[in-house]
């Protein structure tokens, strides 16, 4: 059930305390989070002052009407996105389930038949049509067929040339390259896992080495960097820990040191995340970051913490969600990074998945909902691991499951 509203966060003045202070040691991160906060201070002060709006109000038909007119045509500016173009499916797709908004049938299949055509001979996805496939579009494309759950969606995945693909990409240690003779990363492990778990095509040789090819990515800070040495970041954070959920081998992260990098990565004044530490706040790590949440509250859980008398994800729900309502939304629709930035269909995505897993605790009998604002704030909840709508993941397993595992020739199995 909703908790009865409760005063908002940056109505409070100690939250006025919670600005950085630079010790009298300015430098160009110190001026520039200084800025960040007076542009942030601004957002909450102009919403203050207006009396016409008691609380913060989630412009659900501005951002519908955004996103639809995505879905047909798209600007100049996104001319440097065209090898990424299922990205853009999936980030649409994505918001819209979000929202509520269903999609008509002819849109469907004319993005399932769109995807088709992304879809290499030799299995993957690329970034449009005609291109070599890669596993980041590969990962967007699947979600989106997922989302849209139809027998033609499902229908368009070559699941024997996709495992294909997937071992093409494998590493013999375990890790796994973007695409052919690309560069290896967390991402790779992360979107390799996500779509052989929900298109059922999990071999036994698949992942051997994986999960420990992953936690060898935690690094001291206790987050995870994009390969063994690099800095935690929250992309790859949450990259590695969602592999690790599908592998099922969360237990072999070092899950205090997880929790507390990834909890200090909540901005004390701004209420959203930063995607590493020393960085500004972005709203697109309101999922990356936020989400891991969701992740570690059901891993410390199954390693036998007590979780059970939580109420709360383990970070500040209500001051993300204040963020994201009052300083991530472009009044003609679409939200962005931070104040001043430009909207983009990438972060719409990633804030309103974020601000669905700030407004859902927990499912099932256990669902505790903290809804900022009036109820029509409300999203549907989107599922931890995949970001998709949770009975869309349930749907796809089920579906896929009916299908045996692809047999196939390779060198290592
Ligand atoms: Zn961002």
């Amino acid at each position: 059930m909703a908790q009865p509203t409760t005063p908002l966060r940056c109505f409070r003045d100690h939250h006025f305390k919670e600005k950085f202070k630079d010790e009298n040691v300015v430098t160009v991160t110190s001026v520039e989070q200084i800025a960040v906060e007076l542009n942030v201070q601004e957002a909450y002060e102009s919403f203050r002052i207006d009396w016409r709006m008691p609380q913060p109000i989630l412009q659900r038909e501005k951002h519908f009407q955004y996103l639809k007119k995505g879905l047909k045509n798209l600007s100049e500016s996104y001319s440097c996105l065209d090898a990424s173009r299922p990205w853009l499916c999936y980030w649409i797709l994505h918001s819209l389930e979000l929202l509520g908004e269903p999609l008509d049938e002819s849109t469907a299949s004319h993005i399932c038949q769109f995807l088709a055509r992304c879809q290499c001979p030799n299995g993957g996805f690329g970034g449009g049509p005609g291109q070599e496939p890669h596993l980041a579009p590969t990962y967007a494309a699947v979600n989106a067929l997922c989302i849209m759950g139809t027998e033609e969606a499902y229908g368009v995945i070559n699941r024997e040339k996709l495992l294909e693909f997937l071992y093409s990409v494998r590493q013999p240690n375990g890790s796994f390259t973007m695409h052919m003779s690309g560069e290896v990363d967390v991402r790779s492990a992360y979107c390799a896992a996500s779509v052989a778990s929900l298109t059922n095509i999990i071999t036994p040789t698949l992942f051997e080495g994986t999960p420990e090819w992953v936690i060898s990515c935690q690094n001291w800070e206790g987050g995870i960097g994009g390969v063994p040495g690099m800095e935690a970041h929250g992309g790859y954070t949450f990259c590695g820990m969602a592999a690790m959920v599908i592998f099922k081998k969360e237990w072999m992260l070092d899950l205090r040191a997880l929790l507390r990098w990834v909890t200090n990565r909540q901005m004390r004044f701004e209420g959203g995340f930063q995607g590493r530490c020393n960085k500004l706040v972005d709203g697109c790590y309101s999922f990356w970051q936020a989400g891991l949440l969701p992740l570690l509250h059901r891993a410390l859980h199954a390693a036998g913490k007590d979780t059970l008398s939580m109420t709360h994800w383990m970070f500040h729900q209500e001051a993300l969600q204040e963020y994201i309502l009052l300083c991530c939304q472009n009044s003609t629709g679409g939200l962005l990074d931070k104040p001043g930035k430009s909207r983009d269909f990438y972060h719409t995505c990633y804030c309103l998945s974020g601000l669905s897993v700030a407004q859902h605790f927990g499912g099932g009998e256990l669902l505790h909902e903290i809804i900022v604002g009036d109820e029509s704030n409300r999203l549907k909840p989107t599922h931890p691991v995949y970001n998709i709508g949770p009975e869309k993941v349930a749907q796809a397993v089920m579906h896929f499951l009916k299908l045996s595992v692809p047999r196939i020739k390779t060198n290592s199995n």
